[in-house]
């Protein structure tokens, strides 16, 4: 049995707050925003977390700011290191900048070039390896071992859920008395964060978690009852790529324990959500982002009530973006 580096106490609804706290400025509170054209669709008010908004581009700067935050100095001494899908490196890139520590983020040959660009371009070193995350995985174990780099998970990870969990305060405040929250899930660190931050405060509110229909990790380990992994495909909704660890610590549990239920969504669906997003909010979302709005355009949510959507991220290639908007014929 491989031992953990460090044992970690199981996240809690007090730690977001705190994570909040740390947090201060370093990240927006962003806009809660009323949809006229969702709400007429699904009979019931939507409301959009514009996580699309956040600096960087996507939530993930609040679980990678709070996780590098509470590193003491000399484990900021000796940098950072992760795997990401791409937006969890850029942010944490950002974060490593602002505080002056060495970032190194591995990735697989599956990131778009335009993700890549942006992490290379806050001056993080970059490390291409296989074809799924479990390879870049591998490099990142390396670079620990050989270089005593600080390990920064992109989802199993308290401080990292913790961090995103402070979305769910935000919503708590701007629409307390919602009734559905959809979230964008992959490993479950954003979806662990809002359920614990919410079901704490509002233990009626439905969670739903949504996902591409080929290759979720977590939605498949749900039904086996533990995890499993799945094989990692090419998505539009490319930031919900990978696995859930077959170790899992944290956001396996949480989500079992937290979530009412998670639904999946087809390609075709997730283009019509990035082109609805376009043509009915004047907003650019990513593929990851666009699968809350997809599911309600499916009529996938039944009788969801006061709803807030996560629209978690905007970090689309801009000619694939152009793409689907031109194949569009109806939103
Ligand atoms: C990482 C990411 C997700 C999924 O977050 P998890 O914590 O891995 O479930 C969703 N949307 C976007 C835009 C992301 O970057």
């Amino acid at each position: 049995m491989p031992v953990p580096v460090h044992e970690q106490p199981r996240p809690r609804p007090t730690d977001a707050w705190a994570a909040r706290q740390r947090l201060g400025h370093r990240v927006q509170h962003t806009p809660l925003r009323h949809s006229p054209s969702l709400s007429r669709r699904v009979g019931a008010p939507v409301h959009l977390k514009l996580e699309c908004l956040q600096t960087t581009g996507s939530f993930k700067l609040r679980g990678a700011t709070n996780a590098l935050l509470a590193l003491d100095a000399a484990a900021r001494a000796r940098g950072v290191v992760t795997v990401s899908t791409g937006n969890h490196g850029r942010a944490l890139a950002w974060a490593a900048r602002a505080l002056g520590v060495r970032a190194v983020v591995c990735m697989s040959h599956l990131v778009p070039q335009n993700k890549r660009d942006a992490i290379d371009a806050l001056g993080a070193e970059i490390h291409i390896s296989g074809d799924s995350q479990d390879a870049a995985e591998r490099t990142v174990t390396r670079l620990v071992q050989e270089q005593g780099l600080v390990r920064i998970p992109p989802f199993d990870d308290a401080r990292v859920i913790a961090g995103q969990a402070t979305l769910g305060l935000e919503l708590l405040e701007d629409l307390p008395d919602l009734q559905t929250v959809l979230v964008p899930l992959s490993g479950g660190g954003l979806l662990a964060g809002v359920a614990l931050a919410i079901k704490a405060a509002a233990p009626t509110a439905r969670l739903v978690g949504v996902s591409m229909a080929h290759g979720c990790a977590m939605h498949a380990s749900l039904a086996a009852g533990r995890p499993v992994q799945v094989e990692e495909v090419p998505s539009l909704a490319d930031s919900l790529g990978g696995g859930i660890g077959l170790h899992n610590r944290h956001t396996f549990a949480l989500v079992q324990a937290l979530v009412d239920e998670t639904l999946l969504v087809s390609e075709a669906e997730i283009a019509r959500g990035i082109a609805h997003a376009y043509f009915q909010e004047q907003l650019v979302v990513e593929g990851a982002g666009a699968v809350g709005i997809a599911a309600l355009l499916a009529g996938r949510v039944a009788a969801p009530g006061r709803t807030a959507v996560v629209v978690s991220g905007a970090n689309i290639d801009m000619a694939q973006h152009r793409q689907i908007i031109s194949a569009a014929t109806t939103t």
